[in-house]
């Protein structure tokens, strides 16, 4: 059960951006997986709003996009994303680092509702 425990991850990542914030909840929130991530969508939906429950990510939306994994070239200091199977650097040719590195999914941004505090 993957998914269960990148949902663990992830509503305990928004309820902290959340809290900090100020927030009263959360709306949306922007996903990023990597694509070629093995996370099922609908699974990682799923495991999300049962764990959000009565936190404040409770019934956000979320927003799943896919992105290619990003490369780093040591050989020539670039930066880059495959395509496909084709993990060489553009520039040079050789295969670089993979950024990251387990990191299949961040949050790229939330929307939240803001909770009625101190006037500004
Ligand atoms: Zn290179």
């Amino acid at each position: 059960m993957h998914e269960l425990s990148v949902a663990e991850r992830l509503v305990q990542l928004v309820e902290e951006h959340a809290r900090r914030a100020g927030a009263r909840r959360v709306l949306t929130i922007a996903i990023r997986l990597g694509a070629h991530s093995h996370i099922a969508e609908e699974a990682l939906c799923f495991y999300f709003q049962q764990l959000a429950t009565g936190g404040l990510a409770a019934g956000a939306r979320l927003q799943i996009e896919r992105v290619p994994m990003r490369f780093h070239c040591h050989a020539c200091n670039a930066e880059y994303a495959p395509e496909a199977e084709d993990w060489r650097c553009p520039r040079c040719g050789r295969v670089g680092r993979l950024l990251d590195a387990g990191d299949e999914l961040w949050v790229e941004s939330l929307e939240i509702e803001a909770g009625g505090g101190e006037p500004s």
